[in-house]
């Protein structure tokens, strides 16, 4: 299965898909490609594949990615090689804009489809400054983007506000967990109960 995970820069998208990562242990996470400069924390190839403009714009136009976008001035893409691949093995977990979720939502419909909120405006200002890893230029442009980027709140099959942290990562863990038992994720577990009423009175 492809869960989709969406919302606002600095809403805490990233803390929360590790935290529930580690919970499950069983959710892999596709690494995207990205134009941007890597931040002081982040690793090439662990939280991005950082690339050069026109690497990526060669990507996208050889169609090796499954959805791309520009967002906050650079473009960001999920490779069909990564979902490929990581998929074989379970699970995947996407965090992409909502431009690229929608792009998902075409060509992949059976995706499920979580955004992330954060409590309240003003919050949203404090994580992204807290963080302190863009430079005020770009925290500035997130939040002129978040405004736009929560008006797209009902596209999406759940929602996650992000108040309290604990909260938060046990209903994005529910969310996870429930769309496992829908009956065509059951099917395997199911077959074998079924035959077992075959095999005449139980
Ligand atoms: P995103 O991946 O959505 O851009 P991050 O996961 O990097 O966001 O979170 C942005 C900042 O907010 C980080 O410093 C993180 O530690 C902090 N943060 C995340 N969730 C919460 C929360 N529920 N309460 C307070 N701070 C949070
Ligand atoms: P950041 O620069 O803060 O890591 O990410 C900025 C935004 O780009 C976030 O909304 C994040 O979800 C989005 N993003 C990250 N990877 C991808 C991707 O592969 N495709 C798309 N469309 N958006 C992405």
């Amino acid at each position: 299965m492809l869960f989709v995970i969406t919302g606002p820069s600095g809403c805490g998208k990233t803390t929360l898909i590790g935290k529930v990562r580690r919970s499950l242990g069983d959710l892999g996470f596709s690494v995207s490609h990205t134009t941007r400069p890597p931040r002081p924390s982040e690793k090439d190839g662990v939280d991005y594949h950082f690339v050069a403009e026109p690497v990526f714009k060669r990507m996208a136009r050889e169609g090796r990615f499954l959805e791309h976008a520009s967002v906050h001035g650079f473009l960001y893409g999920t490779s069909l090689a990564e979902v490929r691949k990581k998929a074989r093995r379970g699970d995947l977990i996407l965090d992409i804009d909502v431009q690229g979720a929608r792009q998902v939502r075409r060509r992949a419909p059976e995706a499920v489809h979580i955004f992330i909120m954060p409590p309240v405006a003003p919050e949203l200002r404090r994580r992204l400054a807290g963080r302190r890893e863009d430079s005020p230029e770009a925290v500035e442009r997130r939040l002129r983007n978040a405004r736009g980027e929560v008006r797209a709140w009902k596209e999406f099959d759940f929602i996650v506000v992000n108040d309290d942290l604990g909260r938060a990562a046990a209903d994005l863990e529910a969310v996870i967990v429930a769309s496992r038992r829908r009956p065509a994720e059951m099917a395997a577990a199911v077959r074998p109960i079924l035959k077992s009423f075959e095999k005449g009175r139980p």
